[in-house]
């Protein structure tokens, strides 16, 4: 049977004309989230919207002030899940200018993980149109660059993440795809992933739950999939675990990533080893740097299946030198251990790996603009 015709974009540009808060935070109300911002729970005071219908595409596209929803319990998404978001951040630079890293990226994967999931395509002009305004508007709000300037021992990587998020806004029990869809992108400041430096992390390799099957979401970044992994992660919890790696659905026999980052692998052959993206992975955009910078570190960069098995014997034997996991959150971080049904696996001798933490300090110091964008990764806003 033909596949129906997927939703295309709206050919107009978007405006997101500001609708300034009226209400907006004091300063010192601003200053007192920012001395110690956490992740995910402090918002700025205004948010990005648009809306789409079927009878008029997207329209009605503004930046307004943060606050509520209001929504019919029928609202198709609270039943049926058809949602969608990104994540991605806004640095400032020591000379105060505010960049985002590869945002364009987000837009692509926002733009497959719509047609994935039957929602209407935003087109990279509109979306990165949204994140402009919004991070224009609440530009107070980026916590400032580390004290001491580029030669600060400790520097501070905060930033303000940015969650973009489209979902099915229409009042109707029906199983199809929606016919009204609410777009919106908010922002939150972010302190340092590890604020009191870098640590690994020790890993639960779940061959119980998996996240994503072949013909599935794993692809798409769709709510149902962190869904789908919260249970593993209080599997990996229960074994002292931080954090989860997934498996491949099929056979549980290959690795796939973590319920939030992806994973590479550092091999004494040189190589820099990721699982290859079978349909079932999310493409990270950290992911997709590092491909591009292992060839400046002298690696040769590989994308294929790896083996659960290959895995562990790998680090067993000294094979896997380094092991790490990618993500905007928290850039590159170091994993210790792997732990799984047959015992406790210590990677590298459990310290964080040369290539590991060389990796993470070039993005950070690409995204906070001290060093040089030899790729043109960085926007300014
Ligand atoms: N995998 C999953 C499941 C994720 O949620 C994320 C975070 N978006 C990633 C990988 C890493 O993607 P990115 O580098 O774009 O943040």
């Amino acid at each position: 049977a033909p596949v129906p015709a997927l939703v295309e974009s709206s050919p107009v540009s978007l405006q997101f004309e500001l609708r300034a808060n009226p209400n907006p935070r004091t300063e010192a109300e601003r200053e007192a989230v920012l001395a110690d911002p956490g992740f995910g729970l402090s918002f700025t005071d205004h948010m990005a919207v648009a809306t789409w219908t079927a009878a008029d595409g997207w329209h009605d596209s503004a930046v307004v002030p943060y606050g509520p929803f209001s929504l019919d319990p029928a609202t198709a998404v609270l039943h049926y899940a058809q949602e969608i978001f990104e994540g991605l951040k806004a640095y400032q630079h020591a000379d105060g200018s505010v960049h985002l890293f590869r945002p364009d990226q987000n837009a692509a994967r926002m733009a497959r993980s719509a047609e994935r999931l039957a929602l209407p395509v935003l087109s990279t002009e509109d979306f990165l149109a949204s994140i402009d305004a919004l991070v224009a508007a609440d530009r107070a709000w980026v916590p400032s660059a580390p004290a001491g300037g580029a030669g600060a021992p400790v520097q501070n990587e905060q930033s303000l993440y940015l969650r973009p998020f489209m979902f099915a806004s229409e009042a109707f029990l029906g199983v199809r795809p929606a016919q009204r869809v609410t777009y919106c992108v908010i922002a939150s400041p972010a302190g340092a992933y590890f604020a009191r430096g870098v640590h690994p992390v020790s890993i639960w390799v779940s061959t119980t739950y998996t996240r994503a099957a072949p013909g599935g979401m794993g692809a798409a970044k769709t709510g149902g999939n962190y869904a789908a992994s919260l249970v593993a992660q209080q599997e990996a919890a229960a074994h002292g675990c931080d954090q989860v790696m997934f498996a491949d659905a099929a056979e549980h026999a290959f690795v796939e990533e973590l319920g939030g980052m992806n994973v590479y692998l550092v091999t004494t052959d040189g190589e820099l080893i990721t699982p290859e993206l079978n349909g079932s992975i999310l493409e990270g955009v950290t992911r997709d740097s590092i491909l591009t910078l292992a060839t400046e570190f002298g690696l040769t960069p590989v994308e294929r299946r790896v083996g659960l098995q290959e895995l562990i014997e790998g680090v067993d034997s000294g094979w896997v030198a380094e092991l790490f996991a990618c993500g905007t959150a928290a850039v590159v971080t170091p994993i210790g251990v792997l732990k799984d049904a047959s015992g406790t696996h210590t990677v590298g001798g459990g310290q964080t790996g040369e290539t590991t933490a060389a990796l993470r300090k070039n993005l950070l110091d690409v995204q906070y603009g001290r060093a040089e964008d030899r790729h043109g990764w960085l926007r300014r806003v």
